[in-house]
């Protein structure tokens, strides 16, 4: 993967898959379908409800908390009002929910969130939270097979509260052998390049402390 494909600003390296409706790097749609073969097997229909996404559109969640125009919430759930915020707790408040644009593992098309759509009926919105992966949840079956059987086709988790800085995600997988490589490519240069040319609100205070960011959110993931 070159700079632009690491940071998400342009889509080369994204194959866009029909059914399940999905974009996923070229050389992640066969590992993916292994994956979801052997869950249909097991009756899960498996399915992403997020996979590629690009730097604008994390530009835009971004922008969107950072100047208080989305609603924001708390470590605890509780509704925040960032505009109260110091940028640099402002920053922190965003990081614990969204990634920063060119920071995140969606940009390569090798991470997806994963869902079983047969578990939840047609009208359902599905909101990613903890809740409907923890048991008792829709999703809960889906992640107890996931936890047993990603590894075998190459998935892993890499936010699972350990040594991540991101919370724990138990919907997110990413497909190991090209994401590791994705992850060693995306150095603090590479992102400082992507963040400086962005409009991106709070940019003085997170280029400052963009080492420390990178080393939090990006170097360092949870392995198996
Ligand atoms: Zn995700």
């Amino acid at each position: 993967m070159n700079d632009g494909e690491l940071t998400g600003q342009v889509r080369t390296h994204i194959a866009d898959v029909p059914e399940p409706k999905c974009a996923l790097h070229a050389h992640v749609v066969a590992p993916f379908f292994n994956l979801r073969r052997a869950a249909l097997a097991d009756g899960f229909d498996l399915a992403a409800q997020s996979s590629f996404r690009d730097f604008s559109r994390q530009l835009t969640i971004w922008n969107g908390k950072f100047s208080g125009e989305k609603p924001m919430v708390d470590a605890s759930g509780q509704p925040i009002d960032v505009t109260a915020l110091a940028p640099l707790q402002r920053i922190e408040a965003i990081l614990l929910w969204s990634a920063l644009p060119g920071a995140s593992r969606h940009h390569w098309g090798t991470d997806v969130d994963l869902i079983d759509r047969r578990a939840t009926p047609p009208a359902y919105r599905v909101q990613l939270t903890p809740e409907e992966y923890a048991p008792g949840g829709p999703f809960a079956p889906l992640a107890e097979w996931l936890e047993a059987n990603a590894a075998r086709f190459g998935f892993f988790r890499p936010f699972r509260g350990v040594l991540s800085g991101v919370r724990p995600e138990p919907w997110h997988f990413s497909f190991a052998p090209v994401a590791d490589n994705a992850r060693r490519r995306l150095t603090p240069a590479v992102l400082y390049k992507a963040i400086t040319a962005a409009p991106l609100l709070g940019k003085e205070q997170v280029l400052e402390q963009l080492d420390a960011l990178h080393a939090r959110y990006v170097a360092s993931i949870d392995w198996p």
